[in-house]
């Protein structure tokens, strides 16, 4: 058999490897033939540096946790923002997701906290309020009114997408009790274009010159 058919036609020499293969390969982005590629190549070097790739997943999956108040991952019960004293507890941004917490902070131009949703609105898929971490943002906001750790402003970090604004639309009619300011940094973020996709530079603008959410 050729080389070229050995990899096209994946007929494995190992039943180990071709284990290997078929998980590396459920990973986004990752094709059979580049799953194949890095399973030699894992299987190739130096047999301590795979261990600790292995042993670094597993530490990963098994010992993070989401953050009891904004729900990012963490190492710990309260995430290192949450628990950072330099941080403004003030604001609160609003994210579907913690990739939006990591894009939000690679701009360096917000120092409030963040409450992460898990989600976003979006009757299409079926995903609702409750689905979602909304009745926790509202009972954190609400706890701490009146004392000196009060949030004032909600930003509404969500993606300017349809779901988006429905999720913003049906925060702000919940947030309108609690007497928030309610703010959105959709501004320079292109319309449907996703969060995280923004670049640092348009996303840092948009946090820094947010706008009255009405
Ligand atoms: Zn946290």
């Amino acid at each position: 058999m050729s080389r070229s058919s050995f990899v096209t036609l994946l007929n494995y020499p190992s039943k180990l490897i071709e284990n290997a293969v078929e998980e590396i390969s459920k990973l986004p982005g990752i094709g059979k033939k580049t799953a194949l590629r890095m399973a030699l190549h894992l299987l190739k070097r130096d047999e301590r540096q795979t261990l600790q790739l292995s042993e670094a997943i597993i530490a990963m999956r098994t010992k993070t946790q989401y953050c009891r108040q904004c729900h990012n991952i963490s190492d710990e019960e309260l995430c290192q923002i949450c628990t950072n004293p330099k941080r403004d507890e003030s604001v609160v941004c609003v994210v579907e997701d913690t990739r939006d917490v990591l894009a939000i902070e690679n701009t360096s131009q917000y120092r409030g906290l963040y409450h992460v949703l898990g989600g976003i609105i979006s009757p299409l898929e079926g995903i609702g309020p409750n689905d979602l971490k909304i009745e926790s943002l509202l009972k954190r906001i609400s706890e701490k009114q009146g004392t000196d750790l009060a949030v004032k402003e909600v930003i509404l970090g969500l993606s300017p997408t349809m779901e988006g604004d429905t999720t913003a639309f049906y925060l702000t009619k919940r947030l309108k009790p609690l007497n928030v300011k309610i703010t959105t940094i959709a501004r320079g973020i292109p319309i449907g274009g996703d969060l995280e996709y923004a670049d640092e530079i348009t996303l840092g603008r948009s946090i820094v010159s947010r706008i009255v959410y009405e």
